[in-house]
């Protein structure tokens, strides 16, 4: 209770030093004011679902499982975990993890990334200010230097990461041969199939932000469109590419922008040089960003991209951009647009549009992803459920947030107890058991 009251507080002060919050993330990170607020309340949902610890660490009940016997498991806390963060989310994502780890009755030392690390600071400010003690959240700031002190140190028994699959795979091996519990997530290359019944319009306005929201730098971004059949398809790429050409950019300080900057120079030039690669590779560049005014100003900006007729050999089609690039790739069936998402390396998000409940229920049980949208383009789960991915998008067994984080933030001990009224029972060398 006394760790709930503290969240409690916390929440009242996220939301009342929101702004501060908000202008620190767009100032970093470069994502537009409104985004940033989304991300912040969605980090916050989180310190809401925390708050409910005294109801998810009830432990489990079994009276009389044998002869005078109970049994039951309480979940102790591990002692200290650390979370490695990266830059797209510096509010969200830190959320997902400090607020579930600390409710759960852990210490925890975060260490976000190096590119925006102001808002874990006030994060942390907050979370002091809320009553936390000193010593229960801490934040190191650094990057490979600081990550690897926190994965060799054998005080740090749990380490939850967020970021690209590389350095996932990387702090999986070298967590987990330390004997550490990891949860590592990594990168995502996320399809929506667009069915030939589906309302394009409303496909189209759902594409357009989740293509192009956070100028495409988030896990759950859509950056590949798979069209079924023909028709399909044209009249995506006749619909999309207008609303590409008119992304309002800008300085995400001002409200009202649909996209900012991207979030370094670095970053613009590897995006930039993805778009090269789709044309040497044969894809058609419906809209280039790269020719959008604003990629000639000062600051990291970058217009919406288009490429239409991109195939799965292509690398803009395997590899993961992390920038507003958006690929068409045309397909004949429902059953090759699941082939085509199950057979890419990642499996993270992934969503279909359409009119049909079959085709839905159909798509739902197929596809291999972690987290499916039927009608919805960015499925991230609510904090009530957890949040991840399959195959090459998640190193490691249990989700982050939600129940799967309590479960990895917390280590079951079973106590099975007797008090013998009947007198002596003599010894017994059969393996004990109800028969
Ligand atoms: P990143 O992998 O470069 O960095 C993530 C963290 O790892 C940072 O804190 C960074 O300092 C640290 N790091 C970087 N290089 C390291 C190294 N060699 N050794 C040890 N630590 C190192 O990722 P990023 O560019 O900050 O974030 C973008 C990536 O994160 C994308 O691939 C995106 O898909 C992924 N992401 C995934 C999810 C998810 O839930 N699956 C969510 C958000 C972002």
């Amino acid at each position: 209770m006394k760790r709930t009251r503290i969240l409690f507080r916390y929440k009242a002060l996220l939301e009342e030093n929101s702004d501060r919050l908000v202008a620190a993330i767009v100032g970093e990170h470069g994502k537009v004011w409104e985004d940033a607020q989304g991300e912040l309340a969605r980090g916050i949902e989180v310190v809401e679902y925390a708050c409910g610890a005294s109801e998810f660490l009830k432990g489990e009940h079994s009276r009389d499982v044998g002869p005078e016997i109970d049994s039951w498991s309480e979940f102790p806390p591990l002692g200290v975990v650390a979370g490695i963060t990266p830059f797209n989310f510096p509010a969200m994502v830190p959320m997902w993890m400090f607020p579930m780890a600390l409710a759960c009755g852990n210490t925890f030392v975060l260490k976000p990334s190096e590119k925006d690390p102001s808002t874990a600071m006030i994060l942390a400010e907050l979370l002091t200010a809320a009553g936390a003690p000193p010593g229960v959240f801490n934040v190191v700031n650094g990057d490979r230097e600081a990550v690897d002190a926190l994965l060799g140190d054998p005080r740090v028994k749990a380490v939850s990461f967020v970021g690209s699959t590389p350095i996932a795979e990387y702090i999986y091996a070298r967590g987990t041969a330390q004997g550490k519990r990891v949860q590592a997530l990594g990168g995502a290359k996320n399809h929506a199939v667009v069915m030939p019944d589906a309302d394009l319009e409303v496909a189209v306005d759902a594409l357009m932000g989740a293509a192009y929201g956070s100028c495409g730098e988030r896990c759950m971004a859509i950056s590949v469109v798979v069209a079924v059949g023909q028709e399909v398809a044209d009249d995506l790429v006749r619909r999309l590419a207008p609303k590409v050409e008119s992304l309002r950019i800008g300085n995400g300080v001002a409200k009202g922008w649909d996209m900012g900057p991207l979030v370094t120079a670095e970053h613009k030039q590897k995006v930039s040089g993805y778009i090269r690669l789709g044309v040497e590779e044969g894809a058609l560049l419906v809209v280039d960003g790269r020719n959008n005014p604003a990629a000639d100003g000062p600051g990291y900006f970058l217009g919406g991209t288009l490429f239409d007729h991109v195939t799965r050999e292509m690398r803009i089609y395997r590899e993961e951009i992390f920038g507003p690039v958006l690929a068409v790739l045309r397909v004949k069936t429902l059953a090759e647009a699941i082939e085509a998402v199950n057979a890419h390396e990642f499996g993270n998000g992934v969503c279909v549009f359409t009119r049909d409940g079959g085709v839905a229920r159909v798509f739902s049980n197929a596809v291999q992803a972690g987290m499916v949208g039927v009608n919805v383009p960015l499925p991230v789960p609510v904090a009530c459920q957890s949040f991840g991915g399959w195959k090459r998008s998640l190193f490691g067994d249990l989700y982050a947030y939600g129940p799967d984080a309590v479960r990895f933030y917390t280590r079951r001990k079973t106590i099975t107890q007797r008090w013998q009224a009947s007198g002596l029972e003599g010894m017994q060398f059969a393996f004990p058991s109800n028969g």
